[in-house]
């Protein structure tokens, strides 16, 4: 005689390709700030971490992304420590280098979001890690003010 089992396995779907089951160990965790006081050269606010379900592939290809990143970084260290030393005064050179540092890190995390997202999110219609905007529970956040970007003064 066959027993049917109720499948409670088969929970939620990952939000990221709509496709796939969510696995609990592969959930992307996505910070949101809210409550935001500011006042004169200071800001305050809340944060909250929102558990978004997602799957084996969509967690793998949001790690490809983070390495597009890492890997974007170290093309354009040389390139803005070469700018550094070529447009500064030698006198200039030591805060020239933090600064090639801090332009190397920021252009690298915006390339290496645009090219992982163009070449290994987009074609398989996988929504990027903090794009959540379509998640309910982050949804009903924005609509109270919350926000994905960390408030600046
Ligand atoms: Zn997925």
């Amino acid at each position: 005689m066959e027993k049917s089992m109720p499948n409670t396995l088969s929970s939620t779907q990952c939000y990221y390709c709509a496709i796939h089951p969510a696995e609990r160990e592969r959930t992307a965790k996505v910070t949101m700030y809210g409550n935001i006081r500011r006042s004169f050269r200071k800001v305050e606010y809340d944060r909250t971490e929102l558990s978004v379900p997602r799957c084996r592939q969509c967690q793998r290809l949001h790690t490809v992304v983070s390495f597009c990143r890492m890997i974007a970084i170290l093309l354009l260290l040389p390139l803005t420590i070469w700018l550094n030393v070529a447009l500064l005064p030698t006198a200039y050179r030591g805060t020239g280098v933090l600064l090639a540092l801090f332009l190397a890190v920021v252009g690298g995390i915006i390339l290496g979001n645009l090219l992982g997202k163009r070449i290994f999110l987009q074609p398989k219609h996988i929504r990027f890690e903090t794009d959540i905007t379509s998640l309910p529970a982050a949804n009903r956040l924005i609509q109270n003010g919350w926000t994905l970007n960390r408030p600046t003064p």
